[in-house]
Parts: C-alpha cells; structure tokens; sequence
C-alpha cells in the first residue's frame, strides 16, 4: 500500500504525462532496457571439492530452475558428460539433465572431461568435443531444431594460433557456435567455501559469503557495463557465466532480483548474439581465459584500461585459499 502511494506521488511529480499514457512510458522503457543471457557450466552439478551426491544434485537442479522459471529467464547450460557417471548414477544423472532440458534450457557441450585445451593436442580436444555431446543431442532430441553452443573449459581457447583456428574451425564443421561470456560470477570461489561453512554448521558465515556473492556479481555486472561501453560505444547484451552448483540455488534468484532492479530483461543466448557487437572477432591467443570484453578489446587494438575489474573480497580469497590448500 504504502509503495502504491509512493509511486502514485512520484508520478506526479514527475510527470503527468506518463501517468495519463502509460504505454508510452512502456515503449520508452523497453527501448532502453538492458539484455542479459544466463548460462550455466558443468552440469549436471558442480561440487566444488565437495561430497558429490545424487540428493543434492537434485536438490541444486529443481531450485535453479525454479529460479529461472519464476524470473522468465532463458538459460544455456554446458554439460561435461563425464560427470553422467559418477557413482554408477548414469541414469539418474541424466535425468537431472532431462529436467533442464525439459524446462526449456538449451543443452550445450564444455567438452567430455572438462578438458583444458592448453593441456591438451588438437586430436584429444577433438575426441572430448565428440565424446561430449553423444547423451546431450539425445536429450535434446525433442528441439531439433536449436543452435549448438559449445564452452571453452577454463575459457581457454588456445593457447597456440594453430590449436585455436583448427578448434575453431572444427567446432564450426559440426554446427557448433562459441558461447563467449561478458561476467565472470567467479561463484566457484565463493560456493567452495559457502559448502564450508554449511559443512561446519557456520550459518552466519555461510550467509555472510551468499550476501557477499550476490553483491560480487553485481559490481561484476557494473563493470562490464562500463568496458562494453568504452569498447564499443554502448552497452551490450552481458553474458553472464554460473555454475551449477549450491550457492546459486541459494542466490541465484536474489542475483536476477537486482539484476531486473538495474533494468535488465533476461534474453536467449541466440537473440544476445545478433547484437553487432558479437560478430567481433576473437584474435586474442594466450593461455589465459580472460572475459570476451577483453578479447575483442585486444582484437580492435583499443588502448582501453581494465583497472578496476572487481575481485572477490579478500577475506573471501583468503578463506578460499585456507580450503584449498587442505586438498594439496
Ligand atoms: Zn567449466
């Protein structure tokens, strides 16, 4: 009640206009309004070093798509097939992957074993191209007519000229497009140890890291509209990368809420992709994975600085560092 009067007053104040013809406000509005494109790696779940069980993959699988139905949001998830069988679980994991493609998802491949083609011969990386989209097409037998996307384990997309054209080349012969993405969630750092503190029964702690995510992707998200901006002289539509993993089913629908605060409409990867911006090309080679911003910054030889690209806070970092270091 109290917002319905606040907005009513402000109305007024602002404009008469707009109260009386309030479809020319929504015309105006949907002109300007900013595109983001959700996609989601490593299907069917994402553990983070974490105990990997069929329970809690389902758990994290209903949630995210609840999240993405209730938000409207279109999403592209990348699925390594290999994870299909850990435990012996095959066939229910595969139903985690039905689930997502029965939600409307489009089901792309991020290779069989998550492989890192700086580690890998252009004849491996093939292999795990192939051996990466066998269940993936059969699950998605029920689209057949939909754009095959395929992501760059670690973003690496060569770390030689040669081994990135011949990828390329060969992702393009078998109809694949290269998703590229704008926003790094950089959410495997915080969900390692968001499963932490859950694990040590921390509750403030896990909600102080899930807070501290959510504002993260945010800052993220200013910052690449700024770059996108300065690169090419407007904002883009942002592709936005996550995981499947605990910390978005818990804060994936508050990441969308401010999202949707801050303008943007949720878009498919297909439509995002139309912008001009898109069709830059990629000359960037190196064995860093850096952001497609900086890679077609690069490629137009633009002097533009990334200072001020946001880092998880550092006792996040610090936190995150402490976990890993057990594992070594
Ligand atoms: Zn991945």
């Amino acid at each position: 009640m109290r917002s319905a009067m606040k907005s009513s007053r402000i109305c007024i104040v602002a404009s008469l206009f707009a109260c009386f013809f309030p479809a020319t406000t929504t015309v105006a509005q949907t002109e300007n309004v900013r595109q983001m494109v959700l996609t989601i790696d490593d299907l069917p779940y994402h553990a983070s070093g974490h105990p990997d069980t069929i329970a809690q993959a389902n758990r994290v699988t209903d949630r995210l798509l609840s999240t993405l139905t209730e938000y409207q949001a279109p999403a592209t998830a990348f699925v390594n097939e290999s994870n299909l069988l850990i435990n012996g679980e095959a066939d229910a994991r595969t139903r985690l992957l039905r689930k997502w493609a029965e939600s409307g998802v489009i089901l792309g491949n991020h290779t069989y074993s998550h492989a890192d083609l700086n580690q890998s011969s252009v004849e491996l990386f093939q292999r795990e191209i192939i051996d990466g989209e066998s269940i993936t097409l059969e699950v998605m037998l029920s689209r057949p007519r939909y754009q095959r996307y395929f992501r760059y384990p670690y973003s690496h997309t060569g770390d030689t000229a040669e081994k990135k054209a011949r990828i390329a080349r060969f992702l393009k012969e078998r109809g694949y497009r290269i998703a590229p993405y704008t926003i790094d969630s950089q959410d495997y750092v915080f969900n390692r140890i968001y499963l932490d503190a859950r694990q040590s029964e921390n509750v403030e702690l896990a909600e102080q890291i899930r807070l501290a995510y959510v504002e993260f992707v945010v800052a993220a998200t200013v910052f690449a509209e700024t770059i996108s901006s300065r690169v090419f002289g407007d904002e883009i539509p942002q592709i936005l990368i996550v995981h499947a993993n605990q910390i978005n089913a818990d804060a994936l629908a508050e990441v969308l809420a401010r999202l949707v605060q801050r303008g943007y409409l949720f878009v498919d990867l297909t439509k995002a992709m139309q912008h001009p911006a898109y069709k830059t090309e990629d000359r960037l080679v190196t064995s860093y994975g850096p952001s497609w911003l900086w890679r077609w910054s690069y490629s137009m030889e633009l002097d533009i600085s990334f200072r001020g690209d946001p880092e998880p806070p550092n006792w996040i970092l610090d936190l995150y560092e402490e976990s890993v270091s057990v594992d070594d």
